[in-house]
């Protein structure tokens, strides 16, 4: 590591990590703990991989819901849930099956916690809707739930909100695509579906944490949707450090400065310990 920039204290020079590229997985997996360890703020953006080992499928794992069954995409583009009762009848049973499990945050969650105990977390950006971070422990002004939360349910005309258990439970009683209570509107998960835009706050608010990191760290995303996967670029060429750990190859590797691959909830407790 070198002397850092002086302009922005803490951040450590893109020079002195280009140099350091260590093909040995052991010793890349050093490096990178040293960055961690130098890094002050981090910005950490996390994909469905942190949560298979809680028993929630990924999309696009060799195990993923879309993997095995391809119709079920539909369920989460926008036009299709509007048109088609049929589709929304089956992602609120999909829904209860998600939400029926008894499912909890695994050792992944419990490191960034860890990470943000060490006062370097600068924003815990997430494109999950499990709601995981909050439950482990991670602070809610920390957390950016870039596409939304499936522990809410949202009407679509009129945008009341509510606990998703309230429209879960009507699920439950045998109404298979229930509406708002208050307008007759259609009820669905507060998750952005594809075709959405996201909350222009929200991506303003990561996209300012990417230019603000020494060091960003992408977990168990494939980063292929966008815009969210951009902040990734933005972090590299505001001058951070780029950290990627995911089971397989990613759409991003080509830019980062270190690759980690393996199982998160092994890898992610021991890299942001101080117990190694
Ligand atoms: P993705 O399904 O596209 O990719 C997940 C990646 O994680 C894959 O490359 C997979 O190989 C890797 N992975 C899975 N388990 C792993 C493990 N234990 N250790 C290491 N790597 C592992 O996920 P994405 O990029 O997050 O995009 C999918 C979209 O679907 C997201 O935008 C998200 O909103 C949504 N989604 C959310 C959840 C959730 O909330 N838990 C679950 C599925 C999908
Ligand atoms: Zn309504």
């Amino acid at each position: 590591m070198g002397q850092g920039n002086t302009d922005h204290p803490g951040r450590i020079s893109q020079d002195d990590c280009d140099v350091v590229f260590p093909v040995d997985a052991q010793q890349r997996f050093n490096t990178v703990k040293n960055w961690i360890a130098d890094a002050v703020r981090v910005t950490v953006l996390t994909g469905a991989g942190i949560s298979t080992d809680s028993g929630i499928p990924d999309f696009r794992g060799p195990q993923g819901l879309w993997t095995r069954d391809p119709e079920a995409e539909k369920m989460a583009t926008i036009d299709n849930y509007m048109s088609d009762p049929q589709v929304r009848k089956k992602a609120w049973q999909w829904k209860l099956e998600q939400m029926g499990a008894e499912r909890e945050p695994n050792t992944g969650h419990d490191a960034l916690v860890e990470l943000e105990l060490s006062g370097k977390l600068l924003a815990l950006v997430t494109q999950n809707v499990d709601g995981f971070h909050q439950q482990a422990g991670n602070s809610a002004d920390k957390v950016i739930e870039i596409h939304g939360t499936m522990r809410e349910a949202i009407c679509m005309d009129c945008g009341d909100r509510t606990d998703i258990e309230t429209t879960l439970d009507r699920v439950r009683a045998g109404e298979l695509d229930p509406a708002c209570p208050l307008c007759e509107g259609i009820l669905k998960s507060a998750t952005i579906s594809f075709g959405q835009g996201l909350v222009e706050e929200d991506l303003a608010r990561a996209q300012r944490a990417a230019l603000d990191c020494d060091l960003l760290l992408a977990i168990g995303s494939t980063l292929m949707v966008y815009p969210i996967a951009g902040i990734v670029p933005t972090a590299r060429e505001a001058g951070a450090i780029v950290v990627i750990i995911n089971a397989e190859a990613t759409g991003m590797d080509e830019i980062a400065h270190a690759v980690l691959r393996g199982s998160i909830s092994d890898l992610l407790p021991r890299l942001l310990s101080v117990r190694g």
